[in-house]
């Protein structure tokens, strides 16, 4: 190498040494007549000292400007007194220039590196060499690393074989829709990119490998709402001969690793364990945040024959009754509630009753539907005081769970009852194996076609009205209320997977032509098998506390699934076209590639 070492690893044990260092201008200060720069690369800065008595370098010095990128000789000073930075590594020291080289220089920035101003998310992703220069985002990047680098090590030793899958396949089931490839060798046909590698790590279990993991891009060619990405990440396993129990202990064991080989932390294991039901009564959500009470409380018993015709007809329509007590709630004013009730109106409930505790007992206009002995009990139920405010909503099960659930953390965050440093991991089991499609009038997998039902609700799977009993062998893990990944037992023997297609309405030459692979794979001695897949920029953005996960992938995506930089996706020709028999019947709106503006031009 060039230089002695990285800016950011010298520090007093150096003073006197003669160095080499390499790296980019951070900042440039002149100070009476001595220029000092802050030399940056990926370990950290470095102060350079520029003296006037060495009248040529010193020249070249004064034309140094941000982002130039150089090469130093120099030796390396104890800074003098008072002028330390205790903020940085290598706050106690310098270096005196006794030679410059300007390797390369940069034009005007469209953004400072050195200040971390708020800059446009589009700008950021179309300069995303600049934006990965900043010492804070690049911080992300090498701490992923790092992660990665802890769970490649674990899993190693934990007995799992890094086992590559293709990327150019036929569709998987994960309810997504595939990013297709045509197939010039085979026109009219294509490869569909794999939304997971589940067939194929299943496939790997039936070749006898009995335990796969990968750290593998997955596509999934989804509207980008909420915090998703096109191409993302997942740490995916897979294990012959195991139980639920065994793929949870591997992946606690993993994440305890991580967390004290990366951060230093203990994380408590085995994590606890929730079935689904519980955590949608409790906290409306199959994602529970548990870093925070304010659970939910169920009233349908209760007040099923009230005097309030709203929870009564609720009740009998075959809903539920449920509430929260919001501690101190008592000071929301009555437009607050008002903001509540159109609040949970955006998830189907039609209204949401309240009662404030005063000093002279529960008050609000729906008081007096109630008797004093329903009062006292509903106060017993949630254990409320003088100052709180119970709400409380009556509907379909799924609107109650989704609206108060949502409220609880609307208030949760609101009212600061989340500790932020706290790592809350939990498994959500017992899941339905099937959900009703509401639009499409069918059953379809909660989580995908392969996940075996329970042993004991296999008798359910032949009739069309007893689906809903039946449970899957599958585990969901949250960190504070993200699903931070899922995974299952599967079905290892061919007639449970072509009852299962039936179920879900699947034409068996549908499953033939889809899966057929599978099953026949099935057939030939089959291991029984489970396994898991987290998502692997989800975990590293909840580590390094990041809102967004486009924080922690070097190259995302913006929310309107384009990349800035390269502009992709982008057209290709007629040739290309036409090697693949494809014609292009949209009409497509020009490219709206002009001048930059935000590129701001030095003066010179
Ligand atoms: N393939 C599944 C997914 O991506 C995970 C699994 O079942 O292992 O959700």
């Amino acid at each position: 190498m060039q230089r002695t070492d990285y800016c950011g690893k010298f520090n007093a044990k150096d003073i006197g040494k003669k160095v080499i260092v390499c790296g980019w201008v951070h900042s440039r200060r002149d100070h009476g007549g001595v220029i000092f720069i802050d030399l940056r690369d990926r370990e950290g800065l470095l102060q350079i000292v520029f003296q006037p008595e060495k009248k040529e370098i010193f020249a070249q010095a004064e034309k140094l400007r941000s982002e130039f990128v150089l090469k130093i000789s120099g030796t390396v000073r104890k800074r003098p007194a008072g002028t330390e930075n205790p903020n940085l590594p290598t706050g106690e020291i310098e270096v005196v220039t006794d030679d410059l080289e300007i390797i390369n220089q940069c034009p005007g920035l469209p953004f400072e590196i050195s200040d971390y101003a708020e800059t446009s998310e589009e700008t950021r992703l179309k300069y995303r060499y600049l934006d990965l220069r900043r010492p804070q985002v690049q911080k992300n990047f090498i701490l992923r690393h790092k992660i990665t680098e802890a769970m490649r090590r674990y899993l190693s030793a934990e007995g799992f074989l890094d086992l590559e899958t293709p990327f150019l396949g036929k569709s998987t089931p994960e309810g997504a829709r595939d990013f297709l490839v045509p197939a010039r060798l085979s026109p009219g046909h294509f490869f569909a990119l794999p939304q997971s590698p589940q067939i194929f790590k299943q496939i790997l279990m039936v070749a006898g490998f009995d335990k796969y993991f990968q750290i593998v891009k997955c596509f999934r060619d989804e509207d980008l709402r909420a915090d998703r990405q096109l191409e993302f990440t997942q740490v995916d396993l897979e294990m012959s001969f195991a139980e639920e129990s065994d793929v949870m202990a591997d992946i606690e064991g993993l994440i305890a690793y991580v967390f004290k080989k990366v951060l230093g932390k203990e994380i408590k294991t085995p994590f606890p364990r929730m079935p689904y039901h519980e955590a949608l009564l409790r906290y409306g959500s199959d994602k529970p945040d548990t870093r925070f009470g304010l659970e939910i409380v169920d009233f349908t018993e209760q007040l099923k024959n009230c005097g309030f015709k709203v929870f009564q007809g609720a009740a009998a329509a075959g809903g539920v009754i449920r509430g929260l007590c919001i501690s101190g709630g008592e000071k929301f004013s009555r437009s607050e509630i008002d903001g509540f009730t159109a609040f949970v109106g955006a998830f189907g409930a039609k209204g949401l009753a309240w009662m404030k505790i005063t000093d002279k007992g529960p008050e609000s206009n729906i008081v007096k539907f109630f008797s004093p002995a329903e009062l006292d009990s509903v106060q017993k139920k949630f254990g409320s005081k003088t100052g709180d405010l119970l709400v409380f909503l009556a509907d379909d099960a799924k609107i109650v769970a989704q609206g108060l659930g949502a409220l609880r953390l609307k208030l949760g965050k609101e009212q600061n009852l989340i500790d932020k440093d706290k790592f809350n991991f939990l498994w959500v089991v017992d899941f339905p194996q099937f959900d009703w499609d509401k639009e499409d009038k069918r059953w379809v997998a909660m989580h995908h076609p392969f996940t075996s039902p329970k042993e004991e609700d296999l008798k359910y799977l032949d009739d069309e009205n007893s689906l809903s009993k039946v449970r899957a062998r599958a585990y969901d893990i949250v960190l504070n209320g993200t699903e931070l990944g899922g995974g299952s037992i599967r079905i290892h023997r061919e007639e449970v997977q072509e009852k299962m297609f039936k179920a879900l309405k699947i034409a068996k030459e549908d499953a033939k032509e889809k899966f057929g692979f599978l099953l026949e794979a099935l057939t030939f001695g089959a291991p029984p098998h489970g396994g898991i897949a987290l998502g692997l920029d989800r975990f590293c953005a909840l580590i390094l506390g990041e809102e967004s996960i486009r924080e922690v992938i070097t190259f995302p995506k913006t929310q309107k699934g384009v990349d800035p930089m390269s502009n992709a996706p982008g057209m290709v020709s007629e040739k290309q076209l036409k090697e693949l028999g494809l014609q292009i019947k949209t009409k497509v709106p020009p490219p709206t590639q002009g001048p930059d503006p935000n590129r701001i031009s030095r003066e010179k």
